[in-house]
């Protein structure tokens, strides 16, 4: 007999108090019934039942096993069965006084997140109704037709460029469409409908909201905008390389819907352009001069902006190069218009990937982004491509807590999505300095998911400062108030990081908030 049986088996012979309480007939029959079933059977449940029946009349009444008519022999001969039957040899005691409180002391762990996931952070497919009726206003709000909606090129032809029509489709307070109309001026905004209609018309700052309008903030922010330094980092025409391996071809700056934390605004969102098929070949015959490049990032704006066409030529032309052997797409389409996912482009993608692995990276920031829509389409994805990654930002208001982001996680992973990054939100570009969130917050995010959700729906927690740094302690060097200094992995530079402002993150009035 283990330690733990053992244990187990000097609590049964201790009663609590002297003398057996009296316990009813009905009670003992099933004390009886309990042990021919797990003598009878060749079960390990049943034993633990009757154990854990007999701790209790221990433990409660103080009765011990021979008042009710049980030998130790018969207790002993039990607690051999367990062992036997259990594959790995498990004794009761180990189970009953070991295995089960560590689980359940774990389980305890996230109880807290269960009890609050599904109504504080409610996924966009628990969200569906809503969204429905949501759709039907818009819909008939924008007069589109059910087919124009479920077509990609309908969600471009409808998307929501003005104030105005914002307006009609979401309760703005009229000071919120004054600093809307007010930052429209310098900033773009552009809403597919159909992202439109994943916002909750009631929330005052509404996760979606929040990503795709943008607020009087990204003007009035001081601080300098610090612009990509270009010849820094491009080798060639549409090419950009911080690393030695993998290199982006910038094949589009257009996106479906422009996001109001966009680390690219500097080339997104201005105007639309329609690169030379020159461009493309200059930054083809870039990467077969150079042998040492071997993954491509197809980038933008958004890869799955290109044309079907476009896309199918590009792909091909990197197939061909032997050096090249990975290839990804970035984009936010599948959860910005879904509906571009056609058969074609999955034809596309499936082609290329079956002569080297594909992989899409898309961004969500929220669970209230995964609808059955962009569910469906990431499953069509998966099964024409080798991975479906996540880069999220994370953002203040956005899923800058433990509940949002590990419900974020778990229900991309979901949706047939590994996540992949959080970005912490780049100090480079001040419109968005209202959304950062500090370092430390982050990290502490991230660092609560291990040991508590899966881990592969576990994250790195990167900054961005030329090139990714993933934010482990082991990069960062020092911290002060407004400083991180941290230091390149690759390299061994250090280079200062710029931290969230904290009483601009402790702020509580921001965004439609101030309204
Ligand atoms: C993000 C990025 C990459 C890819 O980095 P990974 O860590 O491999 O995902 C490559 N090149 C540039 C210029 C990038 O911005
Ligand atoms: S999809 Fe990406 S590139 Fe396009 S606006 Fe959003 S963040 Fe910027």
């Amino acid at each position: 007999m283990d330690s733990f049986t053992k244990e187990l088996f000097k609590e049964l012979y201790s009663p609590s108090h002297k003398g057996p309480a009296e316990m009813s007939n009905t009670a003992k029959a099933e004390l009886e019934n309990l042990y021919q079933k797990a003598s009878s059977e060749d079960l390990t449940q049943p034993i633990l039942d009757f154990f854990l029946q007999m701790r209790n009349c221990a433990r409660e009444n103080g009765i011990v096993p021979t008042d009710l008519g049980f030998s130790e022999e018969q207790l002993t001969a039990l607690a051999a069965k367990h062992a036997q039957i259990d594959e790995h040899g498990v004794t009761v005691g180990g189970r009953l006084n070991r295995a089960l409180p560590i689980a359940s002391e774990a389980g305890q762990r996230t109880t807290d997140y269960l009890a609050r996931k599904d109504i504080e952070v409610p996924s966009g497919i628990q969200l569906w109704e809503t969204i429905q009726q949501n759709i039907h206003n818009i819909q008939t709000s924008l007069g589109m037709t059910d087919k124009d909606w479920q077509s990609y090129t309908g969600q471009l032809k409808f998307a929501i460029d003005k104030v105005e029509t914002l307006a009609k489709i979401i309760n703005l307070p009229d000071q919120a469409v004054k600093e809307v109309l007010r930052v429209t001026q310098s900033y773009r905004m552009r809403l597919t409908p159909y992202y439109a209609s994943l916002i909750m018309p009631e929330k005052v700052n509404d996760p979606v909201l929040l990503q795709s309008v943008p607020t009087g903030e990204m003007i009035d922010n001081i601080g300098e905008e610090i612009p990509p330094v270009a010849a820094d980092h491009s080798p060639a025409r549409l090419i950009d390389q911080f690393y030695p391996r993998v290199v982006t071809i910038k094949a589009t700056n257009m996106c479906a819907m422009y996001c109001t934390h966009c680390l690219r605004i500097a080339h997104i969102g201005k105007k639309d352009r329609i690169y030379a098929k020159t461009a493309y070949r200059e930054a083809l015959d870039y990467i077969r001069r150079n042998p040492t490049i071997r993954d491509l990032l197809i980038t933008g704006g958004d890869a799955f902006v290109l044309p079907n066409d476009m896309l199918r030529w590009l792909l091909s032309e990197l197939d061909a190069i032997d050096h090249v052997t990975v290839k990804r797409l970035g984009t936010r389409i599948p959860v910005t218009a879904p509906m571009r996912i056609d058969n074609e482009l999955l034809d596309i993608i499936g082609a290329s990937n079956d002569m080297k692995p594909v992989r899409v990276v898309t961004q969500i920031n929220t669970a209230q982004e995964i609808t059955p829509v962009s569910r469906e389409g990431f499953r069509k994805l998966a099964k024409c491509t080798s991975a479906l990654l996540n880069q999220a930002v994370l953002m203040k208001g956005i899923n800058d807590t433990q509940v949002k982001m590990w419900k974020l996680c778990e229900t991309i992973q979901e949706a047939y999505v590994r996540p992949y990054y959080i970005f912490n939100c780049s100090y480079r570009n001040p419109q968005f300095a209202h959304l950062r969130v500090p370092v430390e917050v982050g990290r502490d995010i991230v660092e609560s998911m291990y040991g508590n959700i899966s881990g592969d729906a576990i994250p790195r927690f990167i900054a961005t400062a030329g090139g990714k740094i993933p934010l482990h302690r082991d990069n960062v060097v020092s911290a002060t108030e407004k400083d991180i200094i941290l230091r390149k992995p690759w390299s061994g530079e250090e280079v200062i990081y710029p931290d969230a402002n904290q009483k601009e993150y402790q702020r509580q009035k921001f965004a439609f908030a101030k309204y």
